[in-house]
This record gives C-alpha cells, structure tokens and sequence, in this order.
C-alpha cells in the first residue's frame, strides 16, 4: 500500500527533476523543493504549492525522503554535503542521477554514519517517461529501505526493479547507457545513409519503424532528426559522461568496449563543435557529416 503520508523534497529540477516533482505533486506525496538556480525551483514550488527549501539542508529537515537528481558525480557529492545537515536516522535519500557505482557507494557510507538510509536509483524512459510517470527504475540497496521508497517509485515510475545492494542500480544503468550508445550509432548512421541514397526519409522512418528494426529512441527521435532539430531530450554531454563510466567499468574487466569507445569519440567532437547541450540524436549530425565529406 502506497503510503500517502510520506513527504518527499526534490533536489534538482531539471529536465528529469522537474517533471519528477510534478508526478509527486499529483500523488499527494511532494513537500518541498530545491534547485541550484533558485528562480527555477520558485517557479516550481509556486506552480504546484509546495515550499521552495532555502537550502538542501532545510528541505531535509521538512521531508522524509529526499529526492536528488542532478547532472554527474562531483554534483552529486557537493550536494549530499549541503544536505546532511539537515538528515538523520528516520530520513532516507534516494538518489536518481546517473553516476558511477563507486560515488553511490561512499554516498551510502557518508549517510551510514549518521543513521540515513540510501538508495541509488537511476532511471530510463527519456523526459517523456519523466513526464508520463512511466521511468523504469533500477534500484541499488537493502529491500527494506526500498520498500520505505515504494510510494515514491510508484509516483514517478513503471518498472520498479531491485538489482542488488547499493551500487548495482548505477551498474544496470550503465548497461541501460551501452545499449543506448549502440541504439543511438545505429539509427542514426542508417538515417544518414539512407538520406545519402535519396530515399524520402518520413517514409523510410514509418515503414522502418513497423518492422525489426522499430525501437523506442527512432519512435522518439526520428522524425526530429530528419528535420535537423535535436530539441532537449536527454543531453548529449550526459550521456557522454555516463560513457566514460561505462568506460571505467569495463576497463575493470580489461575490456574497451567497441561502441563505447567510438561513441565517446563521437560525442567529444560534437561537444567540441558546440553541441553537447543537444539532444544525443546530433550524433546524426557526425554521421551526415561523414557522407557528405566523401563528396
Ligand atoms: P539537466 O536538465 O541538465 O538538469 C541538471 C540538474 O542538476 C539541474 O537542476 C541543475 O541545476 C542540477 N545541478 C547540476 N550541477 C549541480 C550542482 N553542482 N549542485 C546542485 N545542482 C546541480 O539534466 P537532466 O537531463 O535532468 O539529468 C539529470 C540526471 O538524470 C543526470 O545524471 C542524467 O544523466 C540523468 N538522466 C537523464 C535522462 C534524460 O533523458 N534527460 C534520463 C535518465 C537519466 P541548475 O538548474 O542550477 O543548472
């Protein structure tokens, strides 16, 4: 049972924040807010009539359960900082940014010391599932603490699936992040191609996308990239940063893996050009690239 009396603080309110705390609002569950940039969270908690915390610390003191959700590990770490002020032993933090295994497992030794329960929980399914309250959420930690979060989850996602202790929900997103780099080469490489043959690339996107080769980022994206807009969906330079975490791991295992490795490369050259704030489908902007160069 979903337990409604549980008041839950947002911090970062973002592309994935945002509509994070709106679900939570819907559910009866959201107290209070905070974002780095204040005039966002101002907006948000007047919008959805919640208090806008004056800082991590004092939104912890009014919740139960913190949600974080911010950009890469050194942000994620400062922010747990300005936060454990305000926590302690009956509170609980879960946190859904994308980060290396490694950061939320010192996240959950600094919290340990004071009493507060930790879980890290990445999340996939796009700003679109964000909104939609459709995330699918890989959960790291103990399954008593994430039966303490259920409410939540159910708020915000679809897929609640528990991966082990703390850690192993950053190392299924990893995953998650190989399998979208490779989705992401190969949709828009054979989109760049099939421009190259002269081919109507609407028709290509809606026969394609009816067979073997349909999949969620073309459903998504396609029809975006053909007319050259890659709108903010899920940023380029994160996906960038979630790599060279995947990275990491795999050297671990004295692995480089192929897709991440040429992916990173990739990215690093669109974020060179300027376009590390677009969407992760400008990476068809480097596959164009390559045909028209031959000619
Ligand atoms: P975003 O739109 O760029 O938002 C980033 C948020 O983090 C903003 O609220 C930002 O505050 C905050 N932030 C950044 N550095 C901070 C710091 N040092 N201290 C405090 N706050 C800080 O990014 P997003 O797309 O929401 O992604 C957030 C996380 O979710 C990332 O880890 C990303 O990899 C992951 N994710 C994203 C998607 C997606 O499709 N977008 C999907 C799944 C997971 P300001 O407003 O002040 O800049």
């Amino acid at each position: 049972m979903p337990n409604v009396s549980t008041k839950v603080g947002v911090i970062g309110l973002g592309a994935m924040g945002a509509p994070m705390a709106r679900n939570l609002a819907r559910a009866g569950l959201l107290a209070s807010v905070w974002n780095r940039t204040h005039s966002k969270a101002a907006a948000l908690a007047a919008e959805l009539g919640v208090s806008c915390a004056s800082d991590p610390a004092d939104l912890a003191r009014h919740c139960d359960v913190v949600l974080t959700c911010v950009s890469a590990d050194a942000d994620l770490l400062a922010v747990i900082d300005l936060l454990i002020p305000g926590l302690d032993g009956d509170k609980l933090v879960i946190d859904t940014s994308t980060v290396n295994p490694a950061t939320a497992i010192e996240i959950a030794r600094r919290l340990a010391e004071i009493g507060c329960g930790f879980l890290d929980a990445p999340v996939s399914g796009g700003v679109e599932g964000a909104k939609q309250g459709t995330l699918a959420i890989m959960v790291g930690g103990d399954a008593r603490t994430l039966e303490r979060a259920r409410s939540t989850f159910e708020a915000i996602g679809k897929r609640i699936a528990h991966m082990g202790p703390v850690g192993s929900g950053q190392s299924t997103k990893a995953v998650n992040q190989i399998m979208c780099a490779g989705i992401n080469q190969a949709v828009t490489e054979a989109l760049a191609f099939a421009e190259a043959e002269g081919l109507p690339l609407d028709k290509v996107l809606e026969v394609v996308s009816g067979g073997a080769a349909g999949n969620w980022f073309l459903d998504k994206r396609g029809a975006g990239m053909v007319r050259g807009e890659f709108p903010h969906g899920f940023k380029l330079a994160l996906h960038h940063k979630d790599l060279e975490i995947c990275k990491a791991i795999a050297a671990r295992h004295g692995v480089a893996l192929p897709v991440v490795e040429m992916t990173l490369i990739h990215y690093a050259r669109l974020m060179v050009a300027g376009y590390g704030d677009e969407d992760i489908s400008a990476l068809f902007r480097e596959k164009r690239r390559m045909f028209t160069e031959t000619k």
